[in-house]
C-alpha cells in the first residue's frame, strides 16, 4: 500500500482537486490518500478562534462569512451533477453550522481545537464526493478513529497501528482510502491536532503504521531545495536525501516538511518522495536510508529562537551543574535546540518561550541570566559534513559580515548550525548560497 499526501495548495482550487484525482488514479495500486484543508482555511480558522477567544464576535462572524462564501464558490466548479452539488453543499452547510454555533457559546480550548479540525473534515468529504461523481471506488477513513497523541502530545504508535488496522479490516474494501491530515484525538479523547503543517506527519505516521511501500508528499514545489526558495533566488531541487539529512532540514525550518515528519519513517525505513502536484513528472526528492554522498546538501533556517545565557563563576568545574539546568527545562517541557558551554557560562536556545519567565526565575539561582529574543538558527546539512575539510572556513568566510551568536559543530554528523539575529537571516542565507553552492 502507498500513502499519498496532498497539501493545501494541491487541493486549494477545484481544478487542483481534479488534478489530485488524476494522480491518485494513475496506477491501480492501493492507496491511503491524506488531504490537508484547502489552502488558507486553517489560517482563517486560527483567526476566527482568536477573535472568539477575545470576544470580538463581529470580526469572527465576518471572517466566517468570507470563508463560507469561498466554499460556496468552490462547490459548482468541483462537481457537476445536481445530486453531487447538493451533497457538497450540505457538507459545507453542516460544518459552517457548527462553526457559527461557536458565536453563541462560551469559547474554550476544546472548542478551538474542534474549530481547527473543520478544514480537513470538509476537504476530505468534498473530495470524496468528487471521486464518487467520476466513479472512483473510494472510502473515507475518519482520522479521529485512529490518529492519536498521548499525554505528552506525542503520537501513540501502538494505538495508531492497531486502530488503523481494525478500521481497515472493518471498512468496505476500496482501491483508495481518503483520510484527514493534521487532526487527531488526544489522551482525553478530545479532538486535537499535530500542530501546523501536521498533515505531513499524519502521512508518515500512517506510512510507518502500515509499513507502506512509499509515502509521497505532494506539494507546490518540485521537492526539497538546497535553500529556502522564498528567500533566496537561485535554488534547485535535491534529487536524493538521507532520512537523517531530511530530518535535520525539517526540524531546522524547511517548511516543505513538518518538523517531526521524518521520525516515523526513519524508524520503520519507509522511503518518502516529495513531489509537485502541478508538475507530476518532475523527479522531486527521494528520501531514504541511503547515505551515499558526503557533501553539503542544503541550508535551512528556523526563526523564533530565544537564546538564554547563564553566567556563573560558581559553576567552574562543578559536576551536576548542567543536570540541574536541564532539569528546569524538563520541568517546563521545553526542548533545547543548541547549547554551548565555557567555564563560566552556558548558552542555550529554545523555540518555545511559553514558560520563559518561569524558567528564567529558576535559572537565576545559578547566576546572571541574559535573554536574546528574535534569533534564527541557520543549519547547514549534509552527510558527514562535520568531517569535511575546509567547510567551516567556507561557512565563516561567507558569513564574514554577520555577527554570530553561537555555533554548533560536531553535535551531529549531519549538520553545522549557527545562531544569528533574525535581522541577518536573509543576508546569511544568500551569502551561504553563494559561498557553499556558488549560486
Ligand atoms: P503544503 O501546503 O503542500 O503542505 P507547504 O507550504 O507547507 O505546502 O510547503 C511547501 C513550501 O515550502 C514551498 O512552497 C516553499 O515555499 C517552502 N519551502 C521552504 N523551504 C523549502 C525548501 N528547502 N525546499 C522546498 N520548499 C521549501
Ligand atoms: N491544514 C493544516 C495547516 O494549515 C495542516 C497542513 O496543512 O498540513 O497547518
Ligand atoms: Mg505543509
Amino acid at each position: 500500500m502507498k500513502v499519498l499526501k496532498f497539501g493545501g495548495t494541491s487541493v486549494g482550487k477545484p481544478d487542483r482537486m481534479h488534478q489530485v484525482a488524476s494522480i491518485i488514479t494513475n496506477d491501480d495500486s492501493k492507496k491511503i490518500v491524506v488531504l490537508s484543508a484547502l489552502s488558507g482555511t486553517t489560517n482563517s480558522l486560527v483567526q476566527i478562534g482568536e477573535f472568539l477567544s477575545r470576544k470580538m464576535l463581529k470580526e469572527a462572524e465576518s471572517t466566517i462569512d468570507d470563508l463560507y462564501k469561498h466554499y460556496l464558490d468552490f462547490c459548482p466548479s468541483l462537481v457537476e451533477k445536481k445530486e453531487y452539488r447538493n451533497k457538497v453543499r450540505s457538507i459545507i452547510d453542516e460544518h459552517f453550522t457548527f462553526i457559527r454555533s461557536l458565536l453563541n457559546r462560551s469559547f474554550s480550548g476544546v472548542y478551538n481545537r474542534e474549530l481547527l479540525a473543520q478544514g480537513e473534515l470538509m476537504s476530505t468529504k468534498m473530495f470524496h464526493q468528487y471521486l464518487q461523481e467520476i466513479g472512483v471506488n473510494s472510502t473515507l477513513l475518519p482520522a479521529l478513529e485512529f490518529m492519536a497523541i498521548n499525554q505528552n502530545d506525542e503520537p501513540d504508535m501502538d494505538y495508531i497501528k492497531s486502530h488503523l488496522k481494525d478500521l481497515l479490516d472493518n471498512t468496505e474494501e476500496a482501491d483508495i482510502y481518503i483520510t484527514q491530515g493534521y487532526i487527531c484525538q488526544n489522551a482525553l479523547n478530545e479532538i486535537d491536532n499535530l500542530k501546523r503543517g501536521g498533515s505531513d506527519y499524519t502521512a508518515t505516521l500512517i506510512g510507518a503504521a502500515i509499513d507502506a511501500e512509499v509515502v509521497q508528499i505532494w506539494t507546490d514545489i518540485d521537492g526539497m531545495h538546497n535553500n529556502d526558495p522564498r528567500i533566496v533566488d537561485k535554488t534547485y531541487p535535491i534529487a536524493e536525501l538521507s532520512f537523517n539529512e531530511a530530518s535535520e532540514l525539517a526540524y531546522f525550518g524547511a517548511k516543505i516538511l513538518h518538523p517531526s515528519s521524518i521520525l516515523p519513517v526513519l524508524q520503520y525505513n519507509v522511503p518518502v518522495q516529495l513531489k509537485n502536484t502541478m508538475e507530476p513528472d518532475a523527479h522531486g526528492t527521494l528520501i531514504s536510508s541511503e547515505e551515499k554522498t558526503k557533501q553539503v546538501k542544503a541550508i535551512a533556517a528556523k526563526d523564533g529562537i530565544t537564546a538564554i545565557k547563564i553566567k556563573s563563576t560558581r559553576m567552574l568545574l562543578a559536576y551536576g551543574f548542567l543536570t540541574k539546568v536541564f532539569e528546569i527545562f524538563e520541568k517546563y517541557r521545553t526542548p533545547i535546540d543548541m547549547i554551548t558551554t565555557s567555564e563560566v557560562a552556558v548558552s542555550l536556545t529554545i523555540d518555545n518561550d511559553e514558560y520563559l519567565k518561569e524558567i528564567v526565575e529558576e535559572l537565576k539561582i545559578f547566576g546572571q541570566v541574559t535573554i536574546d529574543k528574535k534569533q534564527t538558527i541557520v543549519c547547514i546539512v549534509g552527510n558527514q559534513i562535520a568531517e569535511k575539510k575546509g567547510l567551516v572556513r567556507k561557512i565563516f568566510d561567507a558569513l564574514e559580515h554577520i555577527p554570530i551568536r553561537m555555533i554548533s559543530y560536531g553535535g551531529s554528523k549531519y549538520n553545522v548550525s549557527v545562531l544569528i539575529d533574525t535581522n541577518y537571516k536573509k543576508e546569511a542565507l544568500q551569502v551561504l548560497n553563494k559561498g557553499l553552492f556558488d549560486l
